[in-house]
């Protein structure tokens, strides 16, 4: 695809593009007409294009501020579709700070907002709406299957499979067309438009599909497990055993209430947030005992899976038991065989010891399938946010309306067909164009 460059912004933007200082290296970057007619007084002259070559970073006074590797980017051959620099300064605060505030100093440089880059990017046709969506959440990843989700999106397979559908409606269209405008001549068969009806229905089809898929959007947002279950079950100790194998993204959610443990793991690949409502079943005052089991039972009904944790000694009443997804005994350390043996006919899922990590392994890879289940990344799944599923039921109605109504005239019917190709063009944030006589000369010889 050629590239557009210069799409006329007359700032330059920079920022430091890579993490907190102090560190090994700090990447700063800067886009925009500047580099080129700004910043020879910085390097003394610009390098050749994508060459890291090294050269003293001076300031606008002349100091050396740095001596590091910098990589000149033409707009041709840069992220952002515009000139580029990077410069790849020793991450030192100090270094850091010199940089930024000598080129807060040129004139028409300013300091980027937060994804101006990208904008720019998108402003120059160098990457689509989807794939900057996929760029964000590529940044945001927590897990592995995240961010197999989010790199194969912000390299254009969302976007790639609505141009595709879009293309085969715009062809279908101009076969429908064909039949209006053409229906007299040889080349184009009277039942010509007949055809296509078939493999529209196949793409109507496949469009209920994604909308109703789900996996790549709990991917995305990550799963929420409730656990329930009376006091003093064990709750909280099986939650801080999970927690400390799974150590890779525990941290505490922010914003919840104290009596209210909450703790974000990685389970097989998924984000996955266990909540532990016991606090608030055990909350004293009435009213706010009544508040707190009103809102876990909210939580528990919202939850993509609850767990109930019941222990298996004094074990006289199901507590919760019957209506959870997961049923687990806990404290299996305090059973004797005998008791053990009454317990098995109680319909536990698994019996677990937090004390000394019996059954954990088991509970650990229970919860990890089940987290795949319903959210690991199905390998064609597009629909990772509402704004796709939304465009997709657009798309839908509109092709049902062309395949539902055959008593409709051809026109009524082609023009369906366009409205739902355009819906799929906003997937991508292209302009709907229409290639509607380019498809109808290649595919027809029309003329000869
Ligand atoms: P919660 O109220 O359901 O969150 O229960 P806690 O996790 O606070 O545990 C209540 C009590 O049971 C504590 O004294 C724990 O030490 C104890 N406990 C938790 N898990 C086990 C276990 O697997 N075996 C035994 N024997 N005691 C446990």
């Amino acid at each position: 695809m050629a590239a557009k460059v210069q799409n006329g912004h007359d700032e330059t933007i920079f920022a430091l593009s890579s993490g907190g200082v102090p560190a090994g290296i700090a990447v700063v970057r800067v886009s925009g007409p500047g580099v080129r007619f700004g910043l020879d007084t910085m390097l003394g002259n610009l390098p050749e294009s994508r060459r890291m070559t090294l050269r003293p970073v001076r300031s606008a006074a002349g100091d050396v501020l740095d001596r590091c590797l910098v990589v000149f980017f033409d707009g041709a051959h840069s992220y952002s579709g515009e000139d580029t620099l990077e410069l790849h300064l020793h991450g030192g605060p100090a270094v850091v700070t010199a940089v930024l505030d000598d080129l807060a100093q040129r004139s028409g440089f300013r300091a980027a907002e937060a994804g101006e880059f990208t904008r720019r990017a998108m402003e120059n046709g160098r990457l689509d709406l989807t794939e900057v969506e996929g760029l964000a959440d590529l940044i945001q990843a927590e897990t592995e299957a995240q961010r197999r989700l989010a790199l194969r999106q912000a390299e254009g397979f969302a976007s790639g499979t609505f141009l595709r559908w879009r293309d085969e409606l715009i062809r279908a269209r101009a076969y429908v067309e064909a039949d209006i405008d053409f229906a007299d001549e040889d080349d184009v068969a009277a039942d010509v438009s007949d055809r296509i009806w078939d493999s529209l229905a196949r793409l109507r089809q496949d469009f209920v599909n994604h909308i109703s898929s789900q996996a790549a959007e709990r991917l995305r947002n990550g799963l929420e497990f409730v656990i329930l279950g009376p006091p003093n079950a064990g709750k909280s100790t099986l939650i801080n055993v999970l927690a400390r194998r799974e150590a890779a993204i525990v941290t505490d959610v922010p914003g919840t209430t104290r009596d209210l443990v909450e703790v974000r793991m990685d389970l097989g690949g998924v984000p996955v947030t266990l909540i532990d409502t016991a606090g608030l079943r055990e909350a004293s005052g009435d009213v706010i005992e009544e508040e707190g089991m009103r809102r876990a039972r909210a939580r528990a009904s919202a939850a993509d899976l609850t767990i109930a944790v019941v222990p298996m000694v004094d074990v006289d009443e199901e507590s919760g038991v019957a209506e959870a997804d997961v049923t687990v005994g806990s404290k299996a350390d305090l059973l004797d065989s005998e008791a053990q043996r009454h317990l098995d006919s109680k319909g536990f899922d698994l019996m677990v010891s937090a004390l000394t990590g019996d059954g954990m392994d088991r509970l650990e890879s229970m919860l990890a399938n089940k987290a795949r289940a319903m959210a690991h990344d199905t390998g064609t799944a597009i629909v990772t946010r509402e704004r796709h599923r939304a465009i997709l039921r657009e798309a839908e109605v509109a092709l049902g309306e062309a395949l539902d109504r055959p008593e409709d005239a051809i026109e009524i019917r082609a023009e369906a067909l366009r409205r739902a190709a355009d819906a799929l063009g906003r997937a991508t944030g292209a302009a709907a164009v229409d290639d509607l006589l380019d498809v109808i000369f290649r595919d027809f010889c029309i003329g000869k």
